[in-house]
């Protein structure tokens, strides 16, 4: 079990047309201990619609040389299911391999949207006209606080405490609470 707390996954899922794409932080060690969690943990996941695999090493604070030899191992597993590996915010662990050639290995990205996006065209979905509307910045309707939205979804006022309905065409309007 000391592997498993070594390494904690927390694993989204975005679905896609028929596809599935898992969207996973990796927090803590990618190492000898942890590496076969993993492996097993990924494997699981992968299936017929299921071949695209975003890890988000943000919060994964080592990368060993058995721990890369483990992403090698995924990225096949991906391949093997059509899918692809990509790598986000994987910048400060990739310095010791970079004499390798990293970089020509994997895809690295810099954010999970971004590796998103590129699924996208690679599965040639439209990127919509509303999803290029966002991120964006907003202004609160009851006190004129601005604040920055990722999608249409509703939102705290970090000012005013009042909840906004933000919408795909970036209209903000008060959400009714009740007293
Ligand atoms: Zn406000």
């Amino acid at each position: 079990m000391k592997n498993e707390r070594k390494l904690i996954l927390n694993i989204k899922k975005q679905i896609l047309g028929i596809a599935t794409i898992h969207i996973i932080e990796m927090i803590g060690v990618l190492d000898f201990e942890s590496n076969q969690f993993f492996k097993e943990a990924i494997v699981e996941l992968l299936g017929e619609n299921a071949g695209d695999i975003i890890l988000n090493g943000n919060k994964l604070v080592k990368l060993d040389e058995i721990g890369l030899g483990t992403l090698h191992f995924i990225q096949n597993q991906c391949w093997s299911f059509n899918g692809k590996l990509y790598l986000t915010l994987f910048s400060h662990l990739i310095d010791n391999f970079k004499e390798l050639g990293i970089e020509t290995f994997f895809q690295f990205q810099n954010s999970d949207e971004e590796a998103l996006t590129l699924i996208k065209k690679e599965k040639g979905i439209e990127i919509t006209e509303d999803e290029k509307k966002f991120p964006t910045i907003i202004i609160c309707p009851n006190c004129g606080q601005k604040m920055k939205v990722g999608k249409p979804a509703f939102f705290r006022c970090p000012k005013c405490k009042k909840i906004i309905k933000v919408d795909k065409d970036i209209k903000a309007t008060i959400v009714k609470q009740n007293a």
